[in-house]
Formats: C-alpha cells, structure tokens, sequence
C-alpha cells in the first residue's frame, strides 16, 4: 500500500492532525498506523483537563520558552468548543462529545504560596475570568484536618471532556473518509531511500508488510523513540524522548451520596509534574476520574509504580475529599507521557532525513493542546499559510519547538542544581513519596548537593538538565550511562550550540 501522508500514532496527536490533513489535502491518500487497544496511550490515561492556567507554576513561568509553550494552550483553549462543535456534526448523537459544562477549582496548601501567586498574575495578565474561593465555599471539597486547603481559586472556562470519547468520535468521522485508511498495526521501522537515506520511503509493520510514504508524521508518543532509533543517523539530533509514567483510577462515586464531586478540583502542579486532579464524568455523573502520578522511565515500563499509585491514593483522600474512601475502584488507566529530555515538545519537520515529521513530546498537557496543533502540522504539511495575527504568534513559537536542536537551555548548570534540590523539598513536603526513593526522603541537603554534583559530573555536560531527567538518575530509575549516551551524541550533533551552553 501507498500513501501522500501515513501518520504513526492513533491516539490524540495522530486522529486530530489526520482530520485537519484530509480537510487542506482532499485529494491526498492518508494512512493512520496504530494497534487499536492503544496500550500505553497517555491519552487513554489523561484526564483531559482542558486547563491553562491551574498549568502555570512559579517555576515553569519564568522563561522564555514557558511563556511561548503557554501561549500555545491559550490561543487552543478557544478553539474546543468549535472543534467539538465540528465533530459533533458528523457523529450520530450518541457518539457526540460534551464539554463539561463547569469549570475547575484550583487547591492550595499554605506549601503552594508560590504558585497560587503566578496563577493569580497569569490570569490577570491574560484578563481570564476568575473567583477567589473561601475552601469551604467548594463543593465536594473535604480534606483532612492536617492537610487543609487554605485557598482556593475558580476558573469557569477550564473544563474538560472525555478523552476517550473524543477519540472514538474522531475514529467514526475518520472511518467515512474513503482517502483516509486506519490500519490495526504497529510501526517497527523507518524505511529510508536507498542508497542515499536522504529522504523517507515509508514504514516497515510488525506483521513485515511495507507501506510507502514518503512524508511520514510520527505522532505515536513514547513509541516514537523506538522507530527514531531505527534510523542510527537521527541518535543525538533530536531530544530524546522519555515516558513519564503516569497512573489515574476511574471511580464509582455513587456511594458518596451527597458528598460526590460535581467539578474537577485539582491542586497545581508539583515536584515531578505530579498533581492531584479529581474529574467528574460528562454524560456519567456516578463517574470520577482521579490522577495522576508521573514517574520518569527512560523507555516504556510494564506495570506501574506502587509507590506512585499509593501515593496517589492516599493524598487525594488527605487533600481532597476523605470521604473517597467509600468509592469504588472500576479501573486503574496507565499512559506513559511522551517527555524530551529538555522538558519541550517536538513540532515539525527533521532536516536531514526529508519527509520525516515529528508531533509529539507533548509531556503532561498535549491533548488540550491538539487543536492546535494538529492544524499547525497539517498547515506546514501541505504548505498552506493564513495571514491571521495569530498564526503568525503561533508560528514563530512552533519553529522554537522544531525537533532537530540541542538540549534547550533555560537557565545555568547552578540554577537547574538548586531547582532539584527545591523540586525533591517539594516533594516530601506534599507527601510525594511515590517520586522519591527513602534514601531521597531523608538525604540532607549538602549530601544531596555532592550527590547531584557527583551525576552531572559523570555526564560530563555542562548543559542544565531539568529536575525531571535527573531525579529519575538520583532515585537509580535508570542508568546513567543512556542519558550520558544521549548527551555525548548530542555534543557531537550540535557541537556550536551546545558548547554556546557553557
Ligand atoms: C495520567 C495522565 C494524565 C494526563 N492528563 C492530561 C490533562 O488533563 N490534560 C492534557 O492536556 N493532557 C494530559 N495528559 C497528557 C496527554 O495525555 C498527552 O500529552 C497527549 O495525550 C499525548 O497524545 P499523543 O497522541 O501524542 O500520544 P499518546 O496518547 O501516547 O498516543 C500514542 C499512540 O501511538 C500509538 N503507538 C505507539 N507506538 C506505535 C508504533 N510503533 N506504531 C504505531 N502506533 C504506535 C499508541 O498505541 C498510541 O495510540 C495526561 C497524561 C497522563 C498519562
């Protein structure tokens, strides 16, 4: 089989750059590869906050490059109500997707001082609606003494949808587009021209059948490590991507009673991109999503951490709501976040192979951010411009995420350093424990400084990590030797720029 486009990945990145594609490209055949159970899709685990602002942190704020990845969820957060609008039209109704309707509260700790107050100047900054809400004024909201919320804020226009159903929306409009064939496979291998390995040829299937292409979008999350390594040339040309291992329950509230949740909750983000979220159903009100922990693997992990899924649970029943105990379990969801080592996400095109695209690195906030992004994709796909003003914006900060660079560096070796050391006080402040080995819970800080100093010694870098690559290095996650591989690849890759970084 041929195609103009075959897209790798059928999960959130892959479905919505398919159907912006086969709008711009009526006449162009497009293929989507992926295994229909989607084991490991962080979307399939997501609980698809469409949130912006309960994002921000007074860390993550501070920088360029945050404030640019920023603007990008703001300027999708208008686009869902049309997007599911469009989508909707299309679906018989009982396939269609809400949005739901209420927005989302945001729980502080006096431990969230910080963040609650770049929360509060974002949403200032961009003139977004907002309340500051007395805790005990938040419905649902029933911690433990020892761990009450002392502030609150309301954002009405943070929402969320089902995840899940939104992907089975797109799957039927995709299905009754004649250019569009899903294939039930997965992608082993990249296939290059030969003999010059200048350009893609197409994709090699785990059951040996060849399909050609030559443009080919890889959007199939962690996935998308496996098939680069495929192609030797690419090793330290693009960060590497790892899987932030992440686990979230689907509840049975019904037992609550009156005590059941009706709005998402969720506390900001934490040490490790952990954060605590509760998030009601749309269309099932007995229904609650509860997440999510992130643990750092340097590839995909069967099972998933007890530490982080106790940990998850028992927070949440502190800091939530203590009558959760009483629901009952129906599922425990794992998706493995697609996450570079910079911390930033891969948009566009590879310059040294043609036809290779990249759409993923998206970390823990991607699916609010695909409508987006998937007609940023199709847009540079097939060549076609608007004059919009904010295309232009949109533009330029997805040139900043193209794949090919070194390491984005944010800040100094010294500042990343005392950001760890801030990062793992965080965590055993908030009882992330599940991140944190026990010799991390107790380690005092200047044998935690020898300790951090000892690792990046052996990397033998003098670029800034972020905490979370490293952490995962302190906690004997992985070995150390893969990511100094990775690195000393990249050294040689982007031998100006890296060396730019000292
Ligand atoms: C617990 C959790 C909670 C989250 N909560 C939110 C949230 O509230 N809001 C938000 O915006 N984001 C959230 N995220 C992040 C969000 O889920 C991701 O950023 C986004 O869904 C990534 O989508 P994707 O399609 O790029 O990758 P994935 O969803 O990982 O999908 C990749 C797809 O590619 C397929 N695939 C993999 N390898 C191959 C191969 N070799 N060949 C063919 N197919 C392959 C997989 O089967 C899968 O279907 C959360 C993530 C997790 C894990």
């Amino acid at each position: 089989m041929s195609f103009d486009y075959l897209i790798i990945g059928n999960s959130i990145s892959g479905l919505t750059t398919a159907y912006r594609l086969a709008q711009l490209a009526t006449h162009a055949k497009i293929g989507i590869v992926g295994p229909a159970a989607r084991t490991g899709s962080a979307t399939m685990a997501a609980g698809a906050m469409l949130g912006l602002f309960g994002e921000v942190t007074a860390e993550n704020y501070a920088d360029h490059y945050d404030r640019a990845y920023f603007e990008l969820a703001y300027h999708a957060q208008s686009m869902w109500p049309d997007f599911i609008d469009e989508i909707n039209s299309q679906v018989d109704p009982e396939d269609s997707v809400q949005i739901h309707p209420d927005g989302t509260f945001i729980l502080f700790n006096t431990q969230d001082t910080h963040d609650y107050h770049a929360i509060l100047s974002t949403l200032q900054e961009y003139k977004e609606p907002y309340e500051v809400v007395a805790p005990e004024d938040i419905p649902g909201l029933a911690p433990e003494q020892s761990a009450c919320t002392s502030a609150g804020i309301y954002i009405p226009r943070e929402r969320s949808v089902n995840p899940i159903a939104v992907l089975q929306a797109l799957e039927h409009v995709l299905k009754k587009n004649p250019a569009v064939t899903q294939i039930n496979d997965t992608a082993v291998q990249l296939c290059t021209t030969q003999p010059d390995h200048m350009a893609m040829a197409g994709v090699r299937l785990s059951n040996g059948d060849l399909l050609h292409a030559g443009q080919v979008i890889l959007a199939a999350g962690v996935g998308s490590q496996d098939l680069m390594d495929t192609l030797p040339g690419l090793a330290g040309r693009i960060p590497y991507l790892m899987s932030g291992d992440g686990v979230s329950f689907s509840l049975d509230q019904q037992a609550l009673g009156s005590a059941q949740i009706q709005h998402v909750m969720r506390t900001p983000n934490r040490a490790g991109a952990y954060s605590l979220h509760v998030v009601p159903g749309v269309k099932n009100h007995r229904f609650l999503y509860l997440g999510a922990g992130n643990i750092m693997q340097w590839k995909p992990q069967s099972g998933t951490s007890v530490g982080n899924t106790a940990c998850i649970m028992r927070n949440s029943l502190r800091e939530i709501s203590k009558h959760l105990g009483n629901a009952r379990l129906l599922r425990l969801n794992r998706g493995n976040r697609p996450t570079t080592v910079d911390g930033y996400p891969l948009f566009g095109a590879c310059t040294c192979i043609a036809g290779l695209w990249l759409l993923t690195g998206t970390g823990r906030d991607g699916f609010q951010r695909s409508p987006l992004l998937s007609w940023h994709m199709a847009r540079k796909l097939t060549g076609t411009t608007t004059s919009s003003a904010a295309e232009q914006t949109t533009r330029a900060i997805f040139e900043a995420f193209s794949p090919e660079r070194p390491p984005v560096q944010t800040c100094s070796q010294a500042q990343a350093i005392a950001q760890l050391q801030h990062d793992i006080d965080r965590a055993r402040q908030h009882k992330a424990d599940g991140i944190l080995t026990a010799e991390l819970q107790t380690c005092l800080p200047d044998r935690l400084y020898a300790e951090i100093s000892r690792v990046y010694a052996q990397l033998d870098t003098n670029l800034a990590l972020p905490s979370m690559t490293l952490l995962p290095i302190l906690c004997r996650r992985w070995p150390i030797d893969s990511l100094k591989s990775y690195l000393d690849a990249a050294k040689h890759c982007h031998p100006v720029r890296s060396a730019a970084a000292a």
